[in-house]
């Protein structure tokens, strides 16, 4: 199923994503917990409730449909007051391009994942402006990335069993501040400003999507494709990086870890390009759909 969360008439819901409309739950006599998680769009809580609904599947997906221009979808976990989990340089072609930018020697891979978080106060949805304004930062870039969805508790988890784990998957625009990043020494800064995290559309369960290894990330500026790449070429496999960030640390259900961005971002162009007000950001990954957003500068 694709999980989405959306606003109707001022109000945040969940809901089925299909191709003629959106299913609305909130009609449904469903338990009480059930309701609470829907009306209000606690995605997290959903998940975590995964028992009680699974075996109410045939009648949600029954559900009436609201037409496409009645709703609008939010990112799927806006209300969550949790850190996204990242990790950085998880593609080799992508670890090489921004050497240069970042003082690395071109073939330093890590040796282990390099994890990082930004801020759930960065979360925008589908359609929503990436904002920013010159005084704070000069070199806006973009970063497509493939974002799994825990979907139960798990600590120290083993490689064999770390996909038993995942809920689904969504896209991330891990979208970075690349002189705030650099002048500040790490991650975390220039990639947390307000509306630097795009995601969406959906939340697609891994059931419901091909093999991890088939599916395919491209993202486009202004109608210019610059990435193109699959999930196989991760340095770290989403196994490898679930096992390492479980190793003594506890994730839980609706924890969204993003996998890395494969080459191609303004950074590795010659001479870089970076975002500026008026661009168009695309993202799409291979069942999922499409994430979208416009960048919007804003005054100093
Ligand atoms: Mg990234």
């Amino acid at each position: 199923m694709r999980w989405v969360r959306y606003e109707h008439r001022g109000k945040v819901l969940l809901g089925i994503d299909e191709e003629k409309g959106v299913r609305h739950l909130n009609d449904l006599n469903l338990p009480e917990e059930l309701a609470q998680a829907i009306d209000g769009g606690h995605m997290d809580r959903w998940i975590e409730l995964q028992s009680l609904w699974h075996p109410l599947r045939d009648e949600l997906a029954k559900a009436p449909f609201l037409p496409r221009p009645e709703v609008r979808l939010l990112a799927p976990f806006g209300g969550r007051r949790k850190n996204l989990f990242c990790v950085g340089r998880n593609y080799k072609a992508h670890a090489e391009e921004s050497a240069g930018f970042f003082g690395t020697a071109p073939g330093d891979l890590p040796a282990y994942p390099v994890f990082f978080t930004k801020p759930y106060t960065a979360i925008i949805g589908p359609g929503e402006a990436i904002r920013f304004s010159r005084r704070v930062t000069q070199a806006v870039d973009y970063e497509g990335e493939l974002a799994v969805v825990i979907g139960r508790q798990g600590r120290n988890l083993r490689e064999e069993e770390a996909m038993d784990y995942v809920f689904g998957f969504t896209i991330l625009n891990d979208v970075s501040a690349r002189d705030v990043q650099k002048r500040h020494g790490q991650y975390f800064k220039g990639k947390s400003l307000d509306t630097f995290a795009p995601l969406g559309p959906a939340l697609v369960e891994k059931e419901d999507l091909p093999p991890v290894e088939e599916l395919e990330l491209r993202t486009w500026v202004n109608g210019e494709l610059r990435q193109k790449a699959s999930p196989k070429d991760l340095l770290f496999s989403i196994p490898q990086l679930l096992a390492s960030l479980s190793e003594g640390m506890t994730l839980e259900p609706g924890d969204i870890l993003a996998t890395g961005t494969p080459e191609g971002v303004g950074l590795g162009l010659q001479p870089p390009q970076f975002l500026k007000g008026g661009d168009q950001v695309r993202i799409a990954i291979t069942g999922i759909g499409v994430l979208e957003n416009r960048v919007q500068e804003e005054e100093p």
